[in-house]
């Protein structure tokens, strides 16, 4: 499980769905940077964009696209990217000393 270096508590999935860098997260209840491990976040990163990718061509142009297409497979793809930072497949890097 992932936790905040600083001050232990859970990564939240709002800090995940709020960051405009998915490798690096800030803490919900102290604000510290979490910074993630490049090598790990950028696999599963890869993979879920070619996912989206693949989607979004799939049903590109289908009526209601964004609301019925775009929105839930971005919404799927970020807790699939919270459930990868929680079970430990991204690996969160040690808090650094400042
Ligand atoms: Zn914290």
């Amino acid at each position: 499980m992932s936790k905040c270096g600083k001050c232990d508590s859970d990564i939240s999935f709002m800090s995940v769905l709020n960051t405009p860098n998915p490798f690096k997260l800030k803490c919900g209840s102290c604000k510290a940077p979490i910074a993630l491990s490049l090598v790990s976040a950028g696999i599963v990163a890869g993979i879920l964009m070619a996912l989206i990718s693949a989607i979004l061509w799939h049903f590109y142009g289908s009526e209601g696209f964004w609301i019925k297409v775009v929105l839930p497979t971005v919404l799927i793809a970020e807790g699939l990217y919270f459930a990868a930072i929680r079970t430990g497949l991204v690996k969160v890097k040690p808090a650094q000393a400042e």
